[in-house]
């Protein structure tokens, strides 16, 4: 098939499309109606239809696959794996969920889930989409008033936690965190169900409230618990945004049009059938962990690999051993992970067969060219950029192999994903672009299934944030992009994110993309700084790839970055400061907190920090911006 006609049919006639994409997965009762769109933007999928996301990942595949390998949880941190059948997924996915119902859980309820990456963080998840609650997986490691912040607005029956995670060797209790947050809360659960590894086992505990999870599971060992069946639009889970531009906003999905969009996705996009396997090396608290490592490939009736540990550890080699132990047809990381790799030498990409690795997908950060060809060279597979949001739940930019293999165009995320109707609309004028015009990402409504259906319990802030940017009723994706003759769409930065030097307004993309060039560069921030002449200039944060480089060395690179934005847009974007730091500041995602930089380096508070990965990165700028460049 073609991808154009594939993708013409979505939107010519979405009913027809997503009609026949939806026969795809399982339903108790079939849908009434494909689309209700009687109150815009708000949408409804299928409704009508009943059926249920445990139902579509795990009992499915029983009489198919039960003896496939269904999920396969390696820790290199605790240097533990466990590898489970679709046969096993379904007794410990029961059991689970027998343990949740004797807790009075039942359909509607939340259930905030803090885990690491462990087998029993997606066992959790299903077992909670079994019986009808609606689960909201927090971060694992995010501190107490984050955990808070995210009880408060669930109010949930139940927290789930590890008793704790493990990073770079270094144990990191869980509990503590758990008991911050249940005092800080407003709306605490009434009861913590405690995950225990063996890495915390004196943990304090809370008489009544706190259980242990393994005592209750042999109280129902092989438990069988029925499926709820759930009309298609109900909530199925809560996920936050990554916080980097702001308040996270809990994202609603709903459950039918979901697991059509996930099933859809994981053989047009990432080209994986049942019985292959895909390894993402997102963590479950991610949108990529809910669709790529749980959701997506289980309903695929695919083998997924989930990860706790460094892309580094023991070894830079672990992830591609991991494809050829596991033979992986496809695998998902982020712009950053490879960056990290990039540190690294290079012989550990040829280390291990990867003969049945087809391609890697980056997703979550613009990906410079730079590392997209030192990647692509080194593993000699195919590297595909693809966009999307916490908000949309899976690709909105992508190219489809598994539809039809399109050409990559370095620093582009592709074509549209069939479903989307997206536009590049002027900012002010909200007229479409021309071809190679900058302007704002737009996706016409109805959103295609899968998207989040509101923001859960604040149907105004849905509206606010992202359908009133314009005087027609459009979801802004509050990224800049331009789109080519050949229809591939760039992203350069988000809307927040535009420098103004002197009346040019200049995408901090743009700049960093001719930053990375560079050859010393390993990582780049580029944000705009007041300045009483020209409005703004831009301002450079790097990284280098040797972080041993001497203060020669540094100076060197320095210029050499200057002299790269010269040469690629011209003096007006030319950096007026270049600061060479050990770490830049990033969500506990992985993205580059750019308003936290912006704002020191302009002498103002950082902002919001709850979502700030490593303090002493922030730190660092400061005593880079107190030294001077
Ligand atoms: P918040 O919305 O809370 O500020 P966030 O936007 O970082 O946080 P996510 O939903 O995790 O939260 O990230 C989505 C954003 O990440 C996109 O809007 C875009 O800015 C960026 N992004 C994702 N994938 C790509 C990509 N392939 N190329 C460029 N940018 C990307
Ligand atoms: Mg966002």
């Amino acid at each position: 098939m073609r991808y154009e006609e594939f993708y013409r049919r979505s939107v010519d006639d979405p009913e027809a499309f997503w009609a026949e994409q939806a026969r795809a997965i399982h339903w108790h009762r079939q849908p009434d109606r494909i689309l209700d769109y009687s109150n815009p933007p708000f949408r409804k999928w299928f409704v009508g239809g009943e059926t249920n996301l445990c139902y579509n990942a795990v009992d499915r595949h029983l009489e198919a696959r039960a003896d496939q390998l269904a999920l396969a949880a390696v820790s290199t941190e605790t240097g533990q794996t466990r590898e489970l059948s679709f046969r096993d997924l379904y007794r410990e996915v029961n059991e689970f969920a027998a343990v949740l119902k004797s807790l009075a859980v039942g359909r509607g309820d939340r259930v905030v889930i803090y885990m690491p990456n462990m087998a029993e963080a997606a066992v959790a998840m299903l077992a909670c989409a079994r019986i009808g609650a609606i689960h909201s997986v927090v971060f694992g490691g995010f501190a107490a008033h984050n955990l808070a912040l995210r009880i408060d607005d669930a109010e949930p029956k139940l927290l789930i936690a590890a008793d704790a995670g493990m990073r770079g060797g270094k144990v990191l209790p869980y509990k503590p965190l758990v008991d911050a947050a249940c005092a800080e809360a407003n709306a605490p659960p009434p009861h913590v169900l405690i995950v225990g590894r063996g890495l915390d086992p004196d943990h304090a505990r809370v008489e009544g409230r706190d259980l242990d999870y393994r005592e209750l599971r042999e109280r129902h060992a092989g438990a069988e618990v029925e499926v709820e069946w759930l009309e298609s639009n109900e909530p199925s889970y809560l996920l936050y945004t990554s916080g980097t531009t702001g308040k996270p906003k809990g994202v609603q999905r709903d459950v039918g049009g979901y697991a059509v969009a996930m099933a859809m996705s994981m053989w047009a996009i990432y080209d994986v059938r049942a019985g292959q396997a895909m390894f993402s090396t997102s963590d479950v608290g991610w949108a990529v962990g809910h669709s790529y490592n749980v959701y997506g490939p289980l309903i695929a009736g695919a083998t997924s690999i989930l990860y706790e540990g460094l892309p580094t550890s023991p070894d830079p080699g672990v992830w591609w051993r991991l494809c050829e132990q596991y033979r992986v047809r496809t695998m998902f990381s982020s712009p950053t992970a490879i960056r990290v790799l990039k540190k690294q030498d290079p012989a550990w990409l040829a280390k291990y067969d990867l003969s049945a690795l087809q391609y890697l997908f980056l997703a979550g950060e613009p990906l410079d060219a730079s590392t997209a060809h030192w990647i692509t060279d080194g593993i000699g597979k195919t590297v595909i950029d693809n966009y999307w949001q916490t908000e949309t739940g899976w690709p909105v930019l992508a190219l489809m192999p598994g539809v039809e293999t399109k050409p990559v165009k370095f620093g582009s995320p592709g074509l549209p994903v069939p479903g989307y109707r997206l536009r590049v609309v002027d900012e002010a004028s909200g007229e479409e672009a021309a071809p190679g015009h900058k302007g704002v990402l737009v996706i016409d409504p109805p959103l295609p299934p899968g998207c989040m259906t509101t923001v859960w319990r604040d149907d105004q802030r849905f509206l606010a944030s992202y359908f009133s940017h314009f005087r027609e009723l459009v979801y802004s994706s509050l990224d800049w992009a331009i789109r080519d003759e050949d229809g591939y769409t760039f992203i350069l930065g988000r809307t927040d994110d535009v420098i103004n030097v002197a009346g040019h307004r200049l995408g901090t993309r743009e700049i960093e993309e001719a930053v990375s060039s560079c050859g010393a560069v390993a990582e780049v921030a580029v944000i705009g700084v007041a300045d009483e002449v020209k409005g703004q200039v831009p301002v450079v944060f790097a990284t280098l790839r040797d972080p041993q480089a001497d203060a020669a060395a540094r100076d060197r690179a320095a210029s050499d970055m200057k002299r790269a934005v010269d040469g690629s847009l011209g003096a007006v974007a030319r950096p007026a400061r270049v600061y060479i730091v050990n770490a830049l500041p990033k969500t506990r995602s992985g993205k580059l907190l750019r308003r936290s930089l912006q704002a020191l380096s302009q002498g103002q508070d950082p902002g919001d920090l709850s979502t700030l990965d490593d303090p002493n990165a922030l730190e660092e700028v400061r005593r880079a911006l107190a030294g001077g460049s």
